[in-house]
């Protein structure tokens, strides 16, 4: 951003997926981010044969659609393309900076900062942590560079907000000169939590778990805010099971596949994060909303999917309330997390022995807080806000930015 830009000058933000791109304009008022529009291409990369078809949408800040249509994209690439064409007939397509969500920079990438050659050379180094993730996110910081020329970029990293974690919590058993070489925790959904955070303010307890509950599924123990304990490891495979993603696993049967089945990385990659977790044990149907239809109807598998899945949200939960010594106030948000009363339900109904009790009215109609006045631990559901935390970061560094 150049000294002349005025000071509530437009962001965009950038949230890539694997099949979708959610981006989003703010400018600055009453001292914070305040939302323009914000839009979606998704499925991205689909065949058009494939039940779910490409699209573009965009929206105001009310929620209105200003723009709504049927398109493919082959690739990521194609999708910030036709979002930036549509973005300069809106007259948004001059942003002073631009605000990337990266989900890893590995071991040498753990603030977010201004995207220059030398992180992006630094984040190419780094593709071995997160193979999935940093090529496109490297790709599309290019493309960004070419249909925004002249905009600064930043890179807002998922896993900034761990960098809190003691090594305790932050180290794997295993050899030390894996440890050494930047094999550990660093977990994942940092902009998520920042944004639970920074909304619940004073609300905020001493001793928080936070769960994200969306089609990528992580936790985190918060001690007066700060990060020490979560469940996804060293990549976003880790943890709970999640909609197509295993979750923790025994390291021996990757060893038994490996050897007796003769699975190579990359097959074991491709059925740990796209055929595993909810698809794997419902039988194929990973999205929560429809296993729940399908478990009302008596559908055996779907109703043990969701399960397991709670059982192993209730799990992590009372692990962090040993690691936290206790525990003050429980937090859903993310797909699953805000609109799922009957997982919310499922999984404090395991929990009462943390005096965790849920007020069943509430929790049907998603209140803000969900647990029983006098319950010795608060819940709550609270719609987390990724973008305008890019955005509050993006507007914060430029000042550094002004190189
Ligand atoms: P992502 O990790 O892709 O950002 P989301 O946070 O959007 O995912 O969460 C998607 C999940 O939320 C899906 O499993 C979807 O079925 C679930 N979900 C969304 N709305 C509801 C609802 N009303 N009831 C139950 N589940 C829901």
């Amino acid at each position: 951003m150049s000294p002349h830009d005025p000071p509530q000058a437009p962001i965009l933000t950038i949230n890539s997926g694997s099949s979708s791109l959610k981006f989003a304009i703010f400018t600055r008022q009453d001292g914070d981010e305040r939302l323009v529009l914000s839009g979606v291409a998704s499925s991205i990369s689909k065949p058009s044969s494939s039940q779910s078809r490409g699209r573009l949408k965009i929206e105001d800040s009310a929620g209105a659609v200003l723009l709504d249509e049927q398109r493919e994209f082959a690739s990521q690439k194609e999708a910030l393309q036709a979002v930036q064409s549509r973005l300069e007939e809106h007259g948004s397509a001059h942003p002073a900076a631009i605000g990337h969500r990266v989900v890893h920079g590995g071991p040498k990438l753990r603030e977010h900062q201004k995207i220059t050659p030398d992180v992006l050379r630094t984040l190419e180094e780094s593709v071995h942590f997160a193979p999935l993730h940093i090529p496109p996110a490297v790709d599309l910081i290019r493309e960004t560079e070419k249909l925004f020329p002249g905009a600064p970029q930043i890179a807002c990293f998922d896993t900034a907000f761990h960098r809190t974690l003691p090594e305790i919590a932050s180290r794997f058993p295993l050899p030390e000169e894996l440890w050494e070489q930047g094999i550990l925790r660093y977990g994942f959904h940092g902009l998520s939590y920042e944004s639970i955070v920074s909304i619940l303010g004073k609300d905020l307890r001493p001793r928080t778990v936070l769960a994200h509950l969306g089609n990528g599924s992580s936790l985190a123990a918060l001690e007066k805010g700060v990060s020490v304990d979560t469940s996804m490891g060293l990549t976003p495979t880790g943890g709970i099971p999640m909609s197509t993603r295993s979750g923790d696993l025994d390291p021996g049967i990757l060893l038994y596949l490996m050897r007796a089945r003769g699975m190579d990385a990359g097959a074991l990659e491709q059925m740990l994060n796209h055929r595993s977790g909810l698809a794997s044990l419902s039988g194929g149907e990973s999205d929560l909303r429809r296993l729940q239809q399908a478990s009302e109807s008596g559908d055996r598998k779907a109703a043990f999917a969701i399960a397991v899945f709670c059982r192993s949200i209730a799990r992590t939960v009372a692990a962090y309330a040993a690691v936290l010594g206790g525990l003050d106030q429980l937090v859903f948000t993310a797909g699953i997390g805000e609109n799922s009363s009957l997982v919310r339900s499922l999984a404090a109904a395991r929990l009462e022995f943390l005096g965790i009790e849920l007020d069943e009215e509430s929790n049907r109609k998603h209140r803000t807080v969900i647990s029983k006045r006098g319950s010795v631990c608060e819940v709550r559901v609270v719609h987390t806000d990724e973008d305008r935390q890019i955005a509050r970061h993006t507007r914060r560094l430029l000042g550094s930015a002004a190189d």
